[in-house]
């Protein structure tokens, strides 16, 4: 399984609907300082409901959302929402149809072949609000980590290195360093169920 699309609309520096294909075994964005790179990585982080607002550089939900007076400091106008898909290729059928089916909770999601997982967040005058969907149909956050910790990607895990993160592997103790790989293993979740069994 891997991403072949990913459709940024109004989120973060991309002000216009923008779409950036992704090869399959190897893609290498690159480009000036700020011109976008991470907003790209925090696009996918985003959609996949896979980081908290401070893990993609926002204090809140609404900060992704285009604004043209960012770089002068001014407050948005204009249009308040923004969105992410992430298209996934399942040909080889990581997930099988029926997995997918439970996680959308409908038979209407085509050949699962191609996985669509999209986000939206829009603001009113007074509050805002976050949607999520699975091949086009509305689902809950817990639909979509559920499914793709079926493909091993979760929150927790290590499917995306970020900016500094090498650094600050290196400098890590080794105890902290021993966290990262059995985090890795699939070995600190059987840690964390025996320290929970013990507590009981
Ligand atoms: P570097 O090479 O320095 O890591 P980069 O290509 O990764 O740079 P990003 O961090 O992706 O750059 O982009 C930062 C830019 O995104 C900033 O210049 C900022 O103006 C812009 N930006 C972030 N949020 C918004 C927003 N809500 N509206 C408009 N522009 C935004
Ligand atoms: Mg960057």
């Amino acid at each position: 399984m891997h991403i072949t699309e990913l459709v940024l609309d109004n989120f973060k520096s991309f002000g216009r609907r923008t779409r950036i294909p992704f090869y399959e075994d190897f893609t290498v964005i690159t480009g000036p300082n700020g011109s976008g790179k991470s907003n790209i990585i925090d696009g996918v982080l985003f959609a996949l409901g896979l980081a908290r607002t401070r893990g993609i550089r926002a204090e809140k939900l609404t900060d992704l959302i285009y604004n043209p007076g960012f770089e002068d400091g001014e407050g948005p106008s204009g249009e308040r929402e923004a969105s992410v898909e992430v298209v996934l290729d399942n040909s080889d059928g990581k997930l099988d149809r029926s997995q997918v089916v439970s996680a959308a909770g409908s038979d209407d999601i085509g050949d699962a072949e191609e996985i669509t997982i999209k986000r939206r967040v829009k603001e009113t005058d007074d509050n805002y609000y976050s949607y999520y969907y699975l091949n086009g149909r509305s689902v809950n956050l817990s639909d979509i980590q559920d499914l793709l910790a079926q493909a091993g990607v979760t929150p927790e895990g290590y499917n995306v290195v970020m900016q500094g993160d090498v650094t600050d592997i290196i400098n890590m103790t080794p105890h902290e360093r021993r966290g990262i790989i059995d985090e890795i293993a699939g070995v600190a979740e059987f840690d964390a169920k025996k320290e929970d069994a013990f507590g009981e």
